[in-house]
C-alpha cells in the first residue's frame, strides 16, 4: 500500500500518495522520498532529498572540559605554565619539587617509611 505524504498536490490541491516501492528504492540509494502521486491521478513527481546525516553525539561535558588547556602563572615562580585545572597554582616544575622536599622531611622523620603516604602515629 501506498503512504499520504504531507504534500498536496500542485494542481488539485489533493493529497498525494507516496509509492512505497520508488521509496524503498529511493531509500537504498541513501536518499529519501520517492515517486508521488496525486489520490486523482493528474501529477506524479519524484521526489529525493538526501539523507539526514547521522547524528553525532555532542562529546560528553568533561571530555570537553579536560581538554581546555589555560595558561596560567605560577604562583612560586611566576613561570607560565599550561593546566587543565581552574584554578592557578604551581607549576610543574613547583609541585614536583615541593613533592620532593616533603618526601625529604619525611624521609627525615620517618626513616625508611618514605613514600607510604601515611601520616600520624600508628
Ligand atoms: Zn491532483
Ligand atoms: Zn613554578
Amino acid at each position: 500500500m501506498s503512504a499520504v505524504t504531507d504534500i498536496a498536490c500542485e494542481k488539485c490541491g489533493g493529497s498525494l500518495y507516496l509509492d512505497r516501492e520508488s521509496a524503498m528504492e529511493v531509500a537504498s540509494r541513501g536518499f529519501r522520498g520517492g515517486r508521488v502521486f496525486c489520490v486523482a491521478g493528474c501529477t506524479s513527481v519524484w521526489l529525493m532529498r538526501p539523507s539526514p546525516p547521522m547524528a553525532v553525539p555532542p562529546p560528553d561535558g568533561r571530555a570537553k572540559y579536560e581538554r581546555r588547556v589555560c595558561t596560567v602563572s605560577c604562583r612560586v615562580c611566576e613561570r607560565h605554565y599550561q593546566t587543565r585545572g581552574t584554578k592557578p597554582g604551581r607549576c610543574k616544575a613547583c609541585r614536583t619539587e615541593a613533592r620532593r622536599t616533603r618526601d625529604r622531611r619525611r624521609s627525615a622523620r620517618d626513616g625508611a617509611h618514605v613514600g607510604a603516604g601515611v601520616d600520624g602515629s600508628a
